[in-house]
């Protein structure tokens, strides 16, 4: 099943090019804040299940292009993201560790934007703003020192996620915290649909109809299971969080006026805007970088 959020927060299930909505099935309130209608859908996705499928089947649907599709998962937890967890990315950024040994960052819940939205790019002084093409994890329940042999159990679905990054050595969270420098979608694909295949699906992105990322996730380093076994020795997962699995080679820069079109097979695709906005004045990239610092 493919469940999306659209136009002021309603609920929908995926049917080819058609969108049902099942806002009143499961109860949820549009414009409700904070806006967590589709956490309470998957913490409770078994109650529900039955009613989604049916109408999924046999409820008229309405065409995609008339709706605006919204990032599905708009208030987690948390957003979890591995950082050089492909080797070949790992080469290509000089990095002497990878996220097996290295762990993970978080990404603020501020920073997701959806399919319909573009990235803003803020004033930065001219650094680099790079594109990273990721599968997007989202968590099904709670849970603490997850085992990894458990993962399908934790697992509610997957989307596309780009990691935007401006390039540098000052703290993550300030380089990838930007607001909409964390696009999710174009909807949640439920895990039942990929299964073990998750660790054999190719992804890919674009810039201008150019290919700059073309890999398989049967390359990650920390593999998905490890991806959830070692998230949740540190910390609880919770119904929605998602996890960034890491990017591959071929990340590059991204600037005003260009088209980046993520897609991951059986999952979906979404092509977003990239926009120099005016926000970001006072971050610390308008400053001269120190010397030691390197973009
Ligand atoms: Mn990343």
């Amino acid at each position: 099943m493919k469940l999306a959020r659209f136009n002021n927060g309603r609920i929908g299930v995926i049917r080819d090019d058609t969108i049902i909505d099942v806002t009143g099935i499961i109860g949820a309130e549009p414009e409700e804040w904070p806006p967590v209608a589709m956490n309470r859908l998957i913490a409770n996705f078994a109650d529900y299940r039955g009613r989604l499928e049916t109408a999924e089947r046999s409820a008229q649907g309405k065409p995609l292009s008339q709706v605006r599709l919204l990032t599905p998962v708009p208030w987690p937890n948390k957003v979890i993201a591995y950082p050089v967890n492909y080797h070949e990315h790992g080469v290509e950024m000089n990095a002497a560790y990878r996220a097996n040994n290295q762990g993970f960052f978080l990404k603020p819940p501020s920073a997701l934007s959806g399919p319909a939205d573009p990235i803003v790019l803020p004033v930065n002084g001219g650094r680099r703003i790079d594109h990273e093409c990721e599968l997007a994890l989202i968590v099904s329940k709670e849970g603490r020192d997850i085992p990894r042999e458990k993962w399908r159990e934790y697992t509610f679905g997957y989307s596309c996620l780009i990691d935007a990054v401006i390039r540098g050595k000052e703290e993550r969270v300030t380089r990838k915290g930007f607001d909409t420098f964390c696009p999710v979608g174009p909807w949640i694909v439920t895990e039942d649909e990929i299964g073990e295949g998750v660790s054999n699906l190719q992804g890919r992105l674009w810039v201008n109809g150019e290919l700059k990322q073309d890999a398989n996730t049967c390359d990650l380093v920390l593999d998905i299971p490890g991806m959830i076994e070692l998230a949740s020795s540190v910390m609880t997962l919770y119904p929605g969080d998602i996890i960034a699995t890491g990017t591959p080679a071929g990340v590059g820069p991204i600037r005003h006026g260009d088209k980046v079109r993520i897609h991951f097979e059986r999952v979906g695709e979404m092509t977003l805007d990239v926009v120099q906005g005016e926000t970001g004045k006072r971050s610390i990239f308008v400053e001269p970088l120190p010397v030691d610092a390197k973009a």
